[in-house]
């Protein structure tokens, strides 16, 4: 069953090995668990439902209480502190546009504003629900997870916009096709929700964002019905597909979305390379990048995650070699690691092989193969299940990721880490930051930092700490000229750096397009903009 208050399925656990843990005592110091409150504390805490006609809605304590957060930080934080509220006062699980429709009319009878709910899987803050005279109701779409046509001319998919990763890819497996969307959050995350949040999965170099993916969609909102896209291209005015992709549920209910997908790939694999240092593996990720060749994944992480990721493999046989034929090849201390992928036909990833390998040579990289790549791919949902046991342990875990040009990357990786680092020194404690390049584009790509650090006893001080280094890190990135989000969206967390970006004309036109489908302001308020 999933955890209410942590992530993922409670029949899986990330073993943290003693060299893992050893590595968190000498970075961080000795870690404290806080005491987790039970569910049954919690539950305690929901309020009665405001709802005068709870008829279309599920008003029990526990569909509330597990429709009222994300996963954000201070999300975990509530959950395991047992501190949610405010509550939806309902949640509707429609089966079906039609459903959708008559919930959303139900809602605007009672006066309520709507968040809907794909998988719970946003880290900003979408999900939760203002301090509102307004009752709040949760529009949960997890019952619309169908195939509902699959067009083999076109290569186009119809979903439910509930159909969360595993769902929608066994369907189209079954059928011979896949999407090719694995954001690390798959296991729960829906095709509407990466639509509404402008996702991005860990194989974009091959199959594109999901706005590359995303051909149209079916939005009921408070207005009425609205239709987007539906064609391989349009120069018929500005695409109305842009204003539903990041609209983080407040124009409406995606129900259903159609998305481009493919036949299955004959071949997959993923390779690791070392490089001596940054500098040569930053030079070679941007010249492979740039290169056109048709790789499906390119990552590179910076030296202290590529420790830190040696560190959490454990230490056998295998990796005390593996670290010993390292040095004696030239990617000794300091060394960068890059993970490779090639997916399609036989000639295709041949090709794409043979061209990684040349580029990968002239700038000192070491070809390892394919058993770290592999064994990474074939864990790539589980490695998020260390937040519980880090947190069980002590430790708490945050992310921070941005997009930005070539030229400005490492200068914003190295400030972020330094941000995050100066913030919690304010506080008397260390922070283990690590980097890596997630997505890659022939102009530049995305950063993706992550924090470890002690957590502290109460909510409060966890959430004191926490906001500074958000807010250190953000003004960082905003200072540096990248974008706030690259993949996880604006919600509540990101909002306030959002006028940064888009600049008085562009926020006031964003409002208008909002205003005009949801006059009264129903649908998931805070979001995106206050
Ligand atoms: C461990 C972890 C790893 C992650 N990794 C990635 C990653 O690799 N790439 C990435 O892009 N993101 C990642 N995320 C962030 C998150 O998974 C994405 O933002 C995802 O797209 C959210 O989808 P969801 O279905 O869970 O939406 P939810 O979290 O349920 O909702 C997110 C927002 O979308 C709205 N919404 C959801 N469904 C609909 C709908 N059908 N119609 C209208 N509005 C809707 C909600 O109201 C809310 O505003 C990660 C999150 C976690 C916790």
């Amino acid at each position: 069953m999933r955890r209410w208050n942590g992530w993922g399925d409670d029949a899986h656990d990330y073993v943290l090995r003693a060299n893992a843990r050893a590595l968190l005592l000498e970075r961080l110091g000795p870690g404290t668990p806080p005491r987790d409150a039970s569910l049954d504390e919690a539950l305690q805490r929901v309020p009665a439902s405001r709802l005068q006609d709870g008829s279309r809605f599920n008003t029990g304590a526990e569909a509330r209480l597990r429709h009222t957060r994300g996963q954000s930080f201070p999300d975990w934080l509530a959950t395991r502190f047992g501190r949610l509220g405010p509550f939806p006062d309902g949640v509707a699980f429609p089966e079906s546009h039609d459903d959708a429709v008559e919930v959303l009319a139900n809602a605007k009878r009672a006066g309520a504003t709507v968040i809907p709910y794909g998988g719970g899987t946003s880290v900003v803050g979408h999900l939760n629900v203002p301090r509102d005279d307004r009752p709040a109701v949760s529009v949960s779409l997890e019952r619309m997870d169908k195939l509902l046509d699959l067009d083999e001319t076109c290569w186009l998919a119809r979903f439910g916009g509930g159909t969360p990763g595993p769902a929608l890819e066994k369907q189209l497996r079954e059928r011979g096709y896949v999407l090719g969307h694995f954001p690390q959050s798959w296991e729960y995350s829906t095709v509407g929700g990466w639509v509404v949040t402008r996702s991005s999965g860990q194989q974009s170099l091959r199959y594109g964002r999901i706005e590359q993916m995303f051909d149209s969609g079916r939005l009921a909102t408070p207005r009425g019905e609205m239709t987007v896209g539906g064609v391989p291209a349009s120069a018929a005015g500005p695409d109305l597909r842009e204003f539903v992709m990041g609209s983080e549920g407040r124009l409406g209910l995606l129900t259903e979305a159609v998305v481009r997908v493919r036949p299955l790939p004959q071949h997959e694999s993923f390779h690791a390379v070392f490089f001596p240092d940054w500098a040569h593996g930053f030079a070679a990720v941007r010249a492979l990048a740039q290169s056109g060749l048709p790789l499906s994944m390119l990552r590179l992480s910076n030296a202290n995650e590529t420790e830190t990721h040696l560190t959490l493999a454990g230490e056998g046989a295998a990796l005390r070699w593996l670290r010993r034929y390292l040095g004696w090849r030239g990617a000794g201390a300091g060394r960068c690691m890059s993970m490779l992928g090639v997916t399609g036909g036989a000639r295709e990833t041949r090709y794409a092989l043979d061209g990684a390998r040349e580029i990968v040579k002239r700038h000192r990289g070491v070809w390892i193969g394919t058993a770290i790549g592999n064994r990474w791919a074939h864990n790539r949902f589980h490695g998020v299940y260390v937040r519980n046991t880090a947190w069980e342990a002590g430790y708490a875990i945050d992310t921070v990721e941005t997009a930005i040009n070539w030229n400005k990357a490492t200068g914003l990786m190295q400030a972020v880490e330094k941000a995050a680092a100066d913030a919690t020194a304010k506080f008397g404690e260390r922070v283990h930051a690590f980097t890596h390049l997630s997505h890659v584009y022939r102009q530049g790509c995305s950063v993706y930092s992550s924090f470890i650090f002690r957590a502290a006893p109460s909510l409060e001080e966890n959430m004191e700490r926490w906001a500074a280094m958000k807010k250190a890190v953000s003004e960082t990135i905003v200072v540096h000229g990248g974008t706030i989000s690259h993949q996880h969206g604006v919600g509540v967390d990101h909002a306030p750096y959002l006028p940064a970006e888009k600049g008085p004309l562009g926020m006031d036109l964003i409002k208008a397009v909002a205003a005009e489908l949801d006059p009264k302001s129903m649908m998931n308020p805070g979001k995106l903009f206050a």
